[in-house]
C-alpha cells in the first residue's frame, strides 16, 4: 500500500495524493521522510534521478526541506478543500529560492544558479504546487468513493470523472450497486 499513485493528472495533484487511505479512515503518509521525498520527486519526473540521487538525506539541510515540502504539500490540499486562503500557501512558499531568468527560454523560473542540491529538488516541486494552486478548482476534484482521499484534475472533456481509478474506486462502486439490484431482486 506504500506505492505513489499517478492518477491526479498534474504532479502537485500527484503530491497531494501521497497522503491517501491505507484501509478506510487510516491515512498514511508516502513522504514520511527526505529520501521518500527525492524518492517521488524523481519518480514524478520532477527531477532527473542524478538530482535526487545527489540530495542525500545526510545534507544537513534534508530535515528543514522535508517539513517545507510536506508543509507546502499539506497546505495545498487545504487551499484546494477551501479550507485555507492562498495567503497561507504562500506563506509556506516564501522560503523557496528561485531564480528568475529569460536566458534559458521557458520555464522562467527555476532553481538559482548557485542551488545545493537539497534546492533543486524542492525548487520544481514548489512550482508544481504553484501550477496546482492555479488549476480551475471545479476541475480539481475528490474521489467519490467517501473512503479514499485521492484528488484529482479532472481534463475529460465533459468534466465528469468520478474516481481516482476506474479499476479500484470506480469498479468496487459499480460491484456495490450491482449487489444492491440483486438484493432487491431476492
Ligand atoms: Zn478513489
Amino acid at each position: 500500500m506504500s506505492s505513489f499513485q499517478w492518477i491526479g493528472n498534474h504532479p502537485g495533484i500527484d503530491l497531494v495524493n501521497t497522503v491517501r487511505a491505507s484501509t478506510p479512515g487510516q491515512l498514511v503518509d508516502l513522504l514520511p521522510d527526505w529520501a521518500a521525498i527525492t524518492r517521488w520527486a524523481a519518480a514524478a519526473t520532477l527531477v532527473e534521478p542524478s538530482v535526487g540521487a545527489a540530495a542525500t538525506p545526510d545534507d544537513p539541510r534534508a530535515e528543514e526541506a522535508h517539513a517545507v515540502v510536506v508543509g507546502m504539500r499539506d497546505a495545498l490540499r487545504a487551499v484546494l478543500d477551501g479550507e485555507a486562503a492562498d495567503e497561507d500557501l504562500d506563506a509556506h512558499l516564501a522560503g523557496v529560492p528561485v531564480r528568475l531568468t529569460t536566458a534559458t527560454g521557458p520555464p522562467w523560473v527555476g532553481p538559482q544558479a548557485d542551488a545545493d542540491p537539497v534546492d533543486l529538488v524542492t525548487v520544481p516541486i514548489a512550482l508544481a504546487v504553484v501550477d496546482a494552486a492555479g488549476l480551475p478548482r471545479a476541475r480539481v476534484r475528490r474521489c467519490a468513493n467517501h473512503d479514499c482521499v485521492l484528488r484529482f484534475h479532472d481534463t475529460t472533456r465533459g468534466g465528469r470523472r468520478r474516481w481516482c481509478d476506474m479499476a479500484t474506486c470506480g469498479n468496487r462502486a459499480k460491484q456495490a450497486a450491482h449487489a444492491r439490484r440483486q438484493q432487491r431482486r431476492s
